[in-house]
């Protein structure tokens, strides 16, 4: 618990309107996207870099912990105040400062909602492509700072592809500035890469500078019925393999599409054993050829349908469904254990097997959706906690499913990073020397562990997997 003192310095470093301290409040803010819950001593908005400047220097005086969060929605518990502290929320740093047609960039504050950026410049014809299912809500500090993904990373890349530059309050409390305005340079370290995908470990994101494309002229969405995940699977290798880049290729295993029917009554194909969303953008003479050759693919390798969406409505319906899967799949069970894993996209279809595999062997319900296009699968874990054994057999499970995917080449986590909940697995892919690096790295940047301590790390953790 904080001093009554401390208190008192942060209410006179960013006024008594912007604290709150009554329990009602710190219980909205003890949470985020995974079923955990940690109690933060103190709820602090600045609205100033200074202010974040001030409290940090305050927190390295009297070793407080500082966690920031934007929206909460993160699946890995990066924002919960494990070992307490303050929690620094950044929505009201929210101004989009620039768009730059010339130079393709925009310039933003932390709080900014990324749907609300992508509106903005999609207004002068320009586009911001980093798009997950969260967009509505999540801000793009919490995307940097998680190196979030989305649907559209097949053909357009994740987060990191388009931050050009930072400005950085370092858990010290001095304030730096990474990156460039400009497409290249080379000068030093590559600070800004290091801090994207840092989850608020190594500095408080305070402005970012991003890149922006032209908006494609077109697009055209399509879906795919399958009657078996197998066939989904070897469609997507086959549709990356003959040279098309769709915007993006997304799909659902069955209990998924059931759940999601069920939640939104669209008429989704309840009896199929999976589906591809598939989307190609650009200009319209080319979008035609993609997608009838997309469409071909999907009917040679067994699609029971591939149907074109007739317009931008039943196109948005489409995305509806796949953006409700992570509420939908709730109805299942309780509790989502909510993996990320990402394997090379012509593994796909093995992982597949593999995870079916281990649910059977445990016991579990497993349901599987997400962005096949890039090999990144959501592998959501659904269990019931007052059953007695079926948590501890889901973390077994989890630790296989991680161990086969590592096997056929891949990763953990594709964009929801590690926080706490990924953390006892963290050096299964990095190994203990990898681990030790980046341990090194952290002393270098918050010598005094001041800047959201207890993530990543598994030898911090204070937290169980889930
Ligand atoms: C329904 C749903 C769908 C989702 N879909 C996707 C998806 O498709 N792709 C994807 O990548 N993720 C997805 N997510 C996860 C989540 O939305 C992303 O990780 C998002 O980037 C988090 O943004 P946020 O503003 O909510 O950050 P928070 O959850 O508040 O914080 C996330 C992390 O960032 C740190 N942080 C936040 N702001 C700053 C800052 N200014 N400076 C430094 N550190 C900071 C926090 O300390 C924390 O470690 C989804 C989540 C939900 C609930």
């Amino acid at each position: 618990m904080l001093e009554k003192s401390i208190s008192k310095k942060i209410w006179n470093i960013v006024g008594q309107e912007n604290v709150v301290a009554d329990k009602e409040t710190r219980i909205c803010y003890s949470y985020d996207a995974t079923n955990l819950k940690y109690l933060p001593d103190l709820v602090v908005y600045p609205t100033t870099r200074e202010q974040i400047s001030e409290i940090l220097k305050l927190a390295n005086e009297d070793r407080f912990p500082v966690i920031p969060r934007g929206a909460g929605t993160g699946f890995t518990g990066g924002t919960l105040p494990v070992e307490g502290g303050v929690l620094l929320v950044l929505t009201k740093l929210n101004k989009i400062l620039q768009i730059d047609p010339e130079n393709l960039l925009a310039v933003v504050e932390p709080g900014v909602v990324t749907f609300d950026l992508q509106k903005e410049v999609e207004k002068i014809g320009l586009f911001y492509p980093p798009d997950p299912a969260s967009l509505k809500t999540s801000t793009l500090g919490g995307n940097v700072a998680e190196c979030a993904g989305g649907p559209r990373a097949v053909k357009y890349g994740v987060t990191k592809d388009y931050v050009l530059g930072l400005e950085v309050v370092l858990p010290t409390g001095e304030i730096i500035s990474t990156g460039v305005q400009t497409v290249k340079s080379v000068v030093g370290y590559d600070l800004t890469k290091l801090l994207v995908g840092s989850e608020g470990t190594l500095g408080i994101i305070t402005k970012i500078i991003l890149r922006l494309l032209p908006l494609p002229k077109d697009k055209r969405t399509l879906l795919a019925i399958f009657p078996t995940i197998e066939t989904a699977a070897t469609t997507v290798s086959r549709i990356i393999g003959s040279r098309i880049i769709p915007t993006t290729l997304e799909f659902m295993d069955n209990a998924t599409i059931r759940c999601v029917e069920d939640y939104l009554h669209l008429g989704l194909p309840v009896e199929a054993g999976a589906l591809l969303i598939i989307e190609v953008d650009g200009v319209p003479e080319a979008i035609s050829q993609d997608i009838r050759e997309i469409q071909k693919i999907c009917l040679d390798h067994q699609a029971l349908e591939a149907k074109v969406a007739k317009d931008a409505q039943e196109a948005e319906e489409l995305w509806k469904a796949r953006r409700s899967v992570s509420p939908a799949v709730v109805k299942l069970n309780p509790t989502k254990i909510n993996e990320d894993i990402t394997v090379p996209r012509s593994k796909v279809a093995e992982i597949l097997r593999r995870v079916e595999a281990i649910a059977q062997k445990y016991n579990l319900i497993i349901v599987n959706f997400g962005h096949a296009g890039d090999g990144n699968i959501h592998v959501n874990v659904m269990i019931d906690r007052r059953r007695p054994g079926e948590e501890e057999r889901a973390h077994a499970a989890v630790k296989e499913i991680f161990a086969a995917t590592l096997e056929l080449g891949g990763t953990l986590s594709g964009e929801h990073g590690i926080g706490i909940t990924k953390a006892p697995y963290i050096s299964m892919e990095l190994g203990d020397m990898g681990l030790e690096v980046m341990k090194r790295i952290k002393k270098a940047f918050d010598p005094n562990n001041i800047l959201n301590p207890g993530k990543i790390f598994p030898d911090k953790t204070k937290a169980k997997a889930y």
